[in-house]
């Protein structure tokens, strides 16, 4: 494997945002005595391996949801932890996405004149087949203390039922994983309904939040993207909104956008939803 397949990019000190081809991010945050690390990407690199240049400290493993891009490489690691509601969502993944992923890889990259997306080594094959260790239960309100700083998990049904989000006492920061970003995807059978969500977030907007760190994004949302959220969600319109296919299971839905007014270089917010959702 290329050393150069992940790239750290440090957003605060001992916090780690680690980009991963495909663009996905883990995050590993390091503390006095242990790390942990949030989300394990599409696991077609050695994640453990890159995790193990950044720090030599025990390591703890949790997961944002169940979906692949956050949990296929949960199989490098003995044990993961998670909220055990994503666990239809993850073992649907596993059984029926896996290989849909790799084809949709294939396709992108060669339309788009690129190389794989994957490492030179990545054996396609045995990648199918790996599956996670052990799943630890998260509970809600949990606290990682990994010396001098303390990591808190918050459960947020929305994107997927069992998504949580990981606030960090010490900075503010809140790890919101797929569920609080520029776009919210909000149209799957495993998806919480929409209100919920809208309930979780005005829970969110209360904590001492100094800024948002999404797992499709390089950058510290401010906390004003909650309020462009809530905004945006408040227009939906299933009248007039435009229909939407999702490009690898071909599930129809809906999506409305809005101006972004929290950040300059984003021009909208996007909701992509499924009418049942709005029940
Ligand atoms: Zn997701």
């Amino acid at each position: 494997m290329s050393d150069t397949y992940y790239k750290p990019l440090k957003i605060a000190e001992n916090i780690y945002h680690i980009y991963e081809p495909g663009n996905v991010y883990t995050t590993l945050i390091i503390g006095e005595e242990k790390a942990l690390l949030i989300d394990t990407g599409y696991g077609f690199g050695d994640l453990a391996a890159f995790v193990r240049t950044l720090t030599d400290k025990p390591l703890e493993v949790v997961l944002t949801h169940g979906h692949t891009d956050h949990c296929g490489g949960n199989y490098e690691f003995p044990t993961v932890y998670m909220n055990l509601m994503d666990v239809p969502t993850y073992l649907w993944y596993e059984a029926t996405q896996k290989t849909l992923i790799v084809e949709k890889f294939k396709r992108d990259r060669s339309a788009a004149g690129l190389p794989p997306v994957w490492p030179d080594d990545f054996d396609e094959k045995a990648w199918g087949q790996q599956h996670t260790r052990h799943f630890e239960p998260l509970k809600n309100g949990q606290i990682f203390d990994l010396g001098g700083r303390e990591e808190e998990i918050i459960f947020m049904p929305g994107h997927t039922k069992g998504s949580i989000v990981v606030f960090d006492h010490e900075t503010g920061l809140l790890f919101s994983g797929d569920n609080i970003s520029e776009s919210l995807w909000i149209l799957f059978d495993t998806s919480a309904p929409l209100a919920e969500y809208v309930g979780h977030l005005m829970d969110i907007k209360l904590l001492p939040l100094t800024g948002i760190v999404a797992s499709h994004r390089d950058i510290i949302f401010p906390v004003t993207i909650i309020n462009d959220l809530l905004r945006t969600i408040s227009c939906i319109n299933p009248q007039t909104d435009r229909g939407f296919v999702h490009p690898r299971t071909g599930q129809k839905a809906l999506k409305h956008r809005e101006p972004c007014e929290a950040i300059e270089n984003i021009q909208y917010i996007y909701v992509v939803y499924d009418e049942n959702k709005l029940q």
